[in-house]
């Protein structure tokens, strides 16, 4: 207010919106398409707004967007890509211990432009079986070692120079025959830098430099296509080591115990409890367990849309709180009428449940994280400006080329599957998805998700990148130049809300036209 007295010089200016307190006073439960934030004054560039924000009580992300534990959301690709532009993906538990604690130590080890797990054959590979390769995935350099996997003896390359000649009468042809011996290969030995890598790429001419250990063992390949794009992420979130920043969600039962282990061993980060209604005795008894045997492991809890609900997981020792029940895309809780499931008809609009729970944990210092119903970059900001402190994604992330799972054609267009974990989908997958929708010892199985699919997005590495930009803009057209001044402008009231209408709901959005394409980004 003080600035449009000093810009204007005219005098007094009447107060105008709600402070966010008096917008929730009213007691309806609202989402984020129910207010809009007031603009405010501007005197910096949009890029110079700083989105740091905590993520717990110990890490800081410089951009404040983490991937949902999803199976069709996060594994590795996604982890590392979102780490890499400074957000945090955290891997999802459907699947076995196992494979979930490799996903976590693939983040950890990951070393910019090279590729550790390359499609790799064996001498008795066929050539069709390179040709097939090539059409799935588009490339053709491909690696030979003695048993056909990483970490065995390098034997040659199969690249389209080796077989652009051959013939459908070939394909039966074992690539020994037809590949680029070890002797003719120029490789680099293990521990070089990515630096002394590309430069020997360069130098040798050729599509793809095999790096080796001292045994001839195959480690890791980098690939010419990748040249430039090896390129510096200065936001990228690392710990102190310089590895990739990873996180991974659990349940609450027994043998969660085990899979904790296993993360720990590969190096995870931060565990996220993964409960649709974390305000239970399991999750407590969990932070606990965590707390005596891994004191320095960071700990979200969850999820929560009240008050209440977040003080017992504070008392319990939270890192952080996952906050939202029933937004979900994909989310059917708050809509299943069926009274002998404690969970169903249970819930509450997103932009209450972040404001008011986000308000209470920061007495303590603990951060909150929205999560769900992000259908836009404008829901990333008002999550911001009600008090959270980073946003977790999954439909929005959904369908990029980092997320599991292939592309398919529907009606020309190009999808990816999308699934609630509570989805009768995902829970016949493997049990452990059916964890977080279910209590203890429930007999009958209701689904609280649906499964769907989600237009191609492309990469992380532009879809993220557009996110941030859309952050900082609506930070500068609130006049926040940073994500801590926009929470305190909004604690001190300074920052103003207007509850929105259907009708200015229809006009904010596109209208009137008679057709428009919508390319964002
Ligand atoms: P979205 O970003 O709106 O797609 O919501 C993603 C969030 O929905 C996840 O991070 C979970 O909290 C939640 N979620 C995931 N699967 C389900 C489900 O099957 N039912 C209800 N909520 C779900």
């Amino acid at each position: 207010m003080a600035d449009y007295l000093i810009s204007g010089g005219t005098g007094y200016v009447p107060e105008d919106g709600l402070t966010a307190q008096q917008l929730f006073a009213i007691g309806d439960g609202l989402t984020y398409n129910d207010f809009l934030i007031l603009p405010g004054f501007i005197d910096f560039t949009s890029d110079e707004v700083d989105l740091t924000s905590a993520l717990t009580r110990k890490i800081t992300l410089k951009t404040p967007l983490i991937s949902s534990p999803m199976d069709t959301v996060t594994e590795s690709s996604m982890a590392i890509a979102m780490a890499l532009m400074g957000g945090i993906g955290i891997i999802h538990h459907n699947c076995t211990a196992e494979f979930q604690a490799n996903e976590v130590r693939k983040v950890k080890k990951f070393e910019q432009g090279f590729i550790t797990d390359p499609v790799v054959m064996s001498p008795r590979h066929t050539v069709g079986d390179v040709f097939e390769a090539k059409v799935r995935h588009g490339f053709s350099g491909i690696p030979v070692t003695e048993t056909g996997k990483m970490g065995s003896k390098l034997v040659g390359i199969i690249t389209s120079r080796d077989i652009d000649f051959l013939s459908e009468k070939d394909h039966d042809r074992p690539l020994e025959e037809a590949m680029t011996k070890r002797e003719d290969l120029v490789v680099a030995p293990a521990g070089v830098t990515l630096k002394e890598a590309n430069d020997i790429l360069q130098r040798s001419k050729k599509g793809k430099l095999p790096i080796v250990n001292d045994s001839d063992e195959l480690v890791a390949i980098i690939a010419r296509t990748d040249l430039k794009k090896n390129r510096d992420y200065p936001l990228a979130s690392k710990d102190s080591r310089k590895q990739l920043l990873c996180g991974a969600a659990i349940g609450t039962r027994e043998d969660d115990k085990y899979r904790l282990d296993l993360l720990m061993q590969a190096g995870v980060d931060v565990v996220v409890l993964d409960s649709s209604q974390g305000n239970s005795v399991y999750q407590i008894n969990m932070i606990n367990y965590i707390k005596q045997k891994y004191p320095e492991l960071q700990v979200v809890g969850g999820n929560v849309v009240t008050a209440a609900q977040a003080k017992n997981l504070i008392d319990a020792g939270v890192d952080a709180l996952r906050v939202g029940m029933g937004c979900g895309s994909i989310c059917i809780t708050q809509e299943v009428l069926c009274s002998c499931i404690s969970v169903m008809a249970c819930g509450r609009p997103q932009g209450t449940s972040v404001y008011k729970v986000a308000e209470y944990a920061r007495r303590f210092g603990v951060p909150v994280i929205a999560d769900g119903g992000i259908q836009t970059v404008g829901h990333v900001v008002k999550a911001l400006a009600l008090g959270a402190s980073t946003v977790m994604m999954g439909s929005l992330l959904a369908a990029t080329t980092e997320a599991p799972g292939e592309y398919f054609f529907s009606d020309g267009v190009r999808l990816k599957k999308y699934r609630g974990m509570g989805s009768l989908d995902a829970m016949e997958k493997n049990n452990s998805s059916q964890k977080r929708y279910f209590s203890e010892g429930d007999k009958v199985k209701v689904a609280q998700g649906v499964s769907g699919s989600v237009q191609d997005k492309g990469s992380i590495h532009k879809f993220v990148p557009y996110l941030i930009a859309g952050i900082q803009h609506g930070c500068q057209d609130i006049g926040a130049k940073s994500l801590s001044i926009l929470r305190s402008m909004m604690y001190s009231g300074e920052l103003k809300f207007e509850k929105r209408t259907m009708s200015a709901q229809v006009e904010g959005g596109v209208h009137g036209l008679h057709s428009y394409e919508k390319r964002l980004y």
